[in-house]
């Protein structure tokens, strides 16, 4: 029997809270599934780790996780826990670049009508995904050194050949998967380094011409998502504008604790929810577990095994019936429901599902 080594990192501020909702659903799954197993192994990282050693990511422990077969990410960092210059500390992107995860995956989809601040959309009616480019564009130099005496501070927005053409072709392949429409956004108009990421999406278009593309300007986008946010599939995107697009998508779908993300390379990948360690919010047991409950669903899609891929239909199928239940809500979205009492529900739903599901 296939037994699946899983690295939980639970991090920081509500990390820990929404992790331990997440094991006990893949405890769950893991019951209904014929023939696989789950082991996890927890490893300490992020700032609460910096406080006890003073390295937010010891290289050991990034050396062990890589061992695993897949990686689990509650959030990282907190506000008052800082760099000398002033940054706070991000070791969920490290690991990014460390691993070389160049393609964050982000789905959006509306699970229930009350969940969006859009008239007039129904559960199902908005569904896209954001691909973003992990390790480059603007983000590419923020590990660079700097003399501390000068008047001024840049950042370079970097795309590569390489870096360009890998992020598209995961997008069209994720579009073949889906309804087959590419969107790129990005500034062509005005930068350099966009109309250079332009036509290497076109160059990637000819390879698929079973999907259709379109090309947007991220400040349109930011209309458009929010005006007729039906009308996208897949869309790709450079790493700050998916960043912000990506907070911007979860608005339309209920919020943070609705989004759930996965970063994935050639070799390793991690998932996690697409918020942040929320510490406004930490140790209250309010937070949302759904985030990162979905991001499971995502890592048993990408074990690719058909017991995990079973179990990841059979989370994303429960969350989308347990949601559209308005009694199950959380209080980001409105509801009463604590972590436990949600996770308590969906997991009480998957031990309910048919033996087929
Ligand atoms: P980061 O920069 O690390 O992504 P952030 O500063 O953008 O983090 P988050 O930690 O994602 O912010 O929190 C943004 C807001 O969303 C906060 O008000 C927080 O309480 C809320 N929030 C985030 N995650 C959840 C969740 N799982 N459940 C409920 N509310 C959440």
């Amino acid at each position: 029997m296939p037994r699946f080594q899983i690295a939980t990192l639970p991090g920081d501020g509500i990390g820990p809270e929404v992790i331990a909702a997440t094991l006990d659903v893949l405890h769950a799954v893991a019951a209904r599934l014929a023939d696989v197993q789950f082991a996890f192994q927890e490893f300490s990282v992020g700032a609460g780790e910096y406080l006890r050693s003073g390295d937010p990511l010891p290289p050991a422990t990034v050396e062990a996780f890589k061992q695993c077969d897949a990686i689990l990410l509650g959030a990282m960092g907190l506000p008052d826990v800082r760099w000398p210059n002033g940054v706070e500390m991000t070791p969920q992107i490290d690991i990014r670049e460390q691993l070389d995860l160049y393609n964050g995956v982000r789905p959006i989809r509306l699970f229930h009508e009350t969940h969006t601040p859009l008239k007039g959309y129904a559960a199902g009616q908005i569904d896209f995904v954001i691909v973003r480019e992990n390790c480059e564009g603007l983000f590419s130099e923020r590990r660079t050194p700097r003399p501390t005496d000068r008047d001024f501070e840049t950042d370079t927005l970097r795309i590569t050949r390489r870096g360009a053409e890998r992020i598209c072709r995961a997008a069209f392949d994720l579009a073949r998967k889906r309804r087959r429409h590419v969107t790129l956004v990005d500034k062509a108009n005005v930068l350099p380094s966009m109309a250079f990421f332009r036509s290497v999406f076109d160059a990637v278009a000819t390879e698929y011409p079973d999907v259709e593309t379109s090309r947007v300007y991220i400040d349109a986008m930011a209309l458009y998502l929010v005006q007729k946010p039906e009308r996208y599939d897949v869309i790709v995107t450079e790493n700050m504008f998916g960043d912000i697009l990506s907070d911007l998508a979860a608005g339309l779908v209920g919020g943070m604790g609705l989004a759930p993300s996965a970063d994935i390379g050639d070799e390793y990948a991690v998932f996690q929810p697409s918020h942040g360690s929320a510490p406004d919010i930490a140790g209250r047991g309010i937070a949302n577990p759904v985030a990162t409950i979905l991001s499971a669903a995502l890592m048993l899609d990408w074990l690719d095994h058909p017991e995990t891929r079973r179990g990841a239909r059979l989370i994303e199928d429960t969350v989308a019936r347990v949601l559209a239940d308005p009694a199950n809500r959380t209080a980001d979205l409105g509801g009463t429901l604590g972590t436990r009492a949600v996770t308590e529900r969906i997991v009480a739903a998957i031990e309910a599902a048919p033996p087929e599901s």
